[in-house]
């Protein structure tokens, strides 16, 4: 049967790269969803493509995830279409802004800090508030994608292994607060991953970091949505605060 039969998922970031492959692996194993991005021409793409065989059916919603008014909007839309709150949050949405700290301009910093970090403080606050009702909480995993350079730091990524530092100390902080409503919130840090936003790196830069990955290559979404399945599903079912690596090894 479906891994996730049945359940409601928001995935923010949906339209590409790691977001786009945990809306494929979720829609295959039953989940409805809600595929949340700022890019409308390749949200419509992204969710023709996606499973319904399960008699689950998926909705779109474009807009900027740092913005807590949108946020607060896209999870009243869930219920509505849905007629219940979302069983799984994953915040995927990120962007870099790569400059060395001596060259990094405030809106450089302000920008990441505000995609990265504000909007996990954004759609999880309006995620919660949907999980009340009479007398509790309705049970949800909340999956926050970090990155291991949020544990290790990266020269030229100040900003951005701030930012993902930051999503690792609300990640467990919420998990913490939650856990005992069976809300539980945990965060994936990958590695390298082959999506839009490395393919902008520079060829002599990924062969440097290439060496150093010990499995000598970059990851696939996929091996990143495998283990966001893992998250999502009630495999996991204790698994809280954690911060799962995914980075075949890389800056373990
Ligand atoms: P990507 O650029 O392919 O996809 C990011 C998506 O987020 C895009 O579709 C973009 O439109 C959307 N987005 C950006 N800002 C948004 C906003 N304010 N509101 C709504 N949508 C917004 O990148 P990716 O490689 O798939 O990265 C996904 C996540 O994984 C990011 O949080 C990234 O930091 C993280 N990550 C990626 C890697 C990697 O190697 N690719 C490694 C570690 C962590």
């Amino acid at each position: 049967s479906q891994r996730l039969a049945g359940k409601v998922a928001i995935v923010t970031g949906a339209a590409s790269g790691i977001g786009r492959a945990i809306c494929q692996r979720y829609a295959n194993e039953g989940a409805s969803l809600m595929l949340v991005d700022r890019n409308q021409e390749r949200l419509k793409k992204a969710t023709e493509t996606l499973n319904t065989g399960h008699g689950n059916k998926h909705c779109i919603s474009e807009g900027n995830v740092s913005e807590f008014d949108f946020a607060n909007k896209l999870v009243d839309q869930v219920k509505e279409t849905y007629g219940k709150a979302g069983n799984v949050l994953v915040n995927c949405a990120g962007i870099t802004r790569d400059s060395l700290l001596i060259n990094m301009t405030e809106k450089q910093f302000d920008d990441v800090i505000q995609v990265n970090l504000k909007s996990i403080f954004t759609m999880t606050k309006a995620f919660i508030g949907t999980l009340r009702h009479t007398g509790g909480m309705h049970p949800a995993s909340i999956i926050n994608i970090s990155s291991i350079v949020g544990k290790t730091g990266n020269a030229g990524q100040a900003n951005y292994a701030a930012s993902k530092a930051g999503v690792i100390g609300f990640t467990k902080t919420v998990g913490m607060e939650m856990g005992r409503y069976g809300v539980r919130c945990n965060a994936i840090l990958p590695g390298f991953i082959q999506t839009p936003m490395t393919d902008a790196v520079p060829e002599e830069i990924m062969k440097k970091y290439l060496k150093m990955i010990p499995m000598k290559r970059m990851g696939t979404p996929e091996e990143i949505a495998n283990v966001c399945l893992f998250l999502g599903c009630d495999e996991s079912s204790y698994v809280n605060c954690a911060t799962l690596e995914v980075t075949g090894g890389f800056f373990a």
